[in-house]
């Protein structure tokens, strides 16, 4: 990988939604992230909804990761919407190519080997066998003395017939038709994480998934993004929040990272939400430590401070200060 892109992957590993979500694939909770199919928005992918917290900023976030070199991507499917109303919710109609109608019949050819005769099924129809109407006898085996010659369509409507009908849609929402020209026509991807992402996982900027293992490991209930209620209405989202098991103590954690020291701002907004939800625990783990104003804030504002250089180091101290 060149340089300059291997800082960029450093770089979105900053930013905790994308950590979320590489913990997914580091814990292997996720081996691959396939879209789900919905048939009112299309393809969407509920877990990364969750992570970015707004379901219309899914594309864009997959997007990034993958110019980013987080995320590999291979196509999964192809999606028509609605011109119209870019509704998902589209169904095909194969249509006369005389007079546009899609009320036609399907039926299929069929030869009669001996005799060379060609027409649709209906007209070899007699009660329940296969008969010719040219020699009049009787179709006993497929392959053998006839076989299917393809498919013949007709248009109920003006009659006409045809062996190939023009695709066209319909929106079953605003119950617009449209043509393959018209139509919105986009690729569908499955992601994965891409090996020199996972290379540098390995390397500890990510740390979510083993917390959230070894929290496990000792009786809690982890949740990564956790949420939870505040007085105000608002649903606050933290990196983790773990539960015991036996107290039903809530602990609200949150991870900063940094090349140097973590700032002020990670506290504050964390103290924001604290605030609101009021857990029993709070805690800040740090990589790798704090600068001086940010410490005495975190004091001020009772959250549990934790700077470690490493993984290893962090969780240690977390599962002290969540059993204590
Ligand atoms: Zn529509
Ligand atoms: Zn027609
Ligand atoms: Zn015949």
């Amino acid at each position: 990988m060149p340089k300059t892109s291997k800082k960029k992957l450093l770089k979105l590993f900053k930013d905790h939604k994308v950590q979320l979500l590489i913990s997914k694939f580091v814990s292997g909770e996720l081996g691959k992230l396939n879209p789900v199919y919905d048939p009112k928005h299309g393809f969407r992918y509920p877990l990364v909804d969750e992570i970015v917290g707004e379901s219309s900023n899914t594309n864009k976030f997959l997007q990034k990761l993958f110019e980013g070199g987080v995320l590999n991507r291979k196509l999964y499917d192809k999606i028509v919407y609605c011109p119209t109303c870019s509704s998902a919710n589209v169904s095909i109609h194969y249509t006369c190519p005389y007079c546009k109608s899609f009320d036609i019949k399907k039926s299929s050819l069929i030869e009669h080997i001996k005799c060379g005769y060609i027409d649709t099924e209906d007209h070899f129809q007699k009660e329940d066998k296969l008969v010719c109407p040219k020699c009049n006898k009787e179709l006993i085996s497929p392959d053998v003395d006839h076989h299917k010659a393809g498919v013949w369509c007709s248009c109920n409507k003006c009659t006409k017939s045809f062996d190939i009908p023009v695709p066209a849609h319909f929106c079953r929402e605003c119950k617009e038709n449209f043509t393959f020209d018209e139509a919105i026509y986009k690729d569908v991807y499955e992601y994965s994480l891409s090996p020199e992402a996972a290379k540098e996982v390995t390397l500890g900027w990510v740390m979510i998934g083993p917390i959230m293992e070894s929290l496990e490991d000792i009786g809690f209930k982890v949740e990564s993004p956790g949420f939870l209620n505040g007085k105000s209405g608002t649903r606050h989202m933290f990196d983790l929040t773990a539960v015991s098991e036996k107290k039903k103590l809530i602990t609200a954690i949150d991870l900063a990272t940094s090349e140097d020291v973590v700032s002020d701002q990670v506290v504050i907004s964390m103290f924001a939400k604290i605030f609101d939800t009021n857990p029993e625990k709070a805690c800040l783990v740090a990589i790798p430590n704090m600068s001086e104003s940010a410490k005495k804030l975190a004091k001020l504002y009772k959250i549990k401070l934790i700077e470690a250089n490493d993984q290893t180091a962090a969780i240690k101290a977390l599962k002290e200060y969540v059993t204590q």
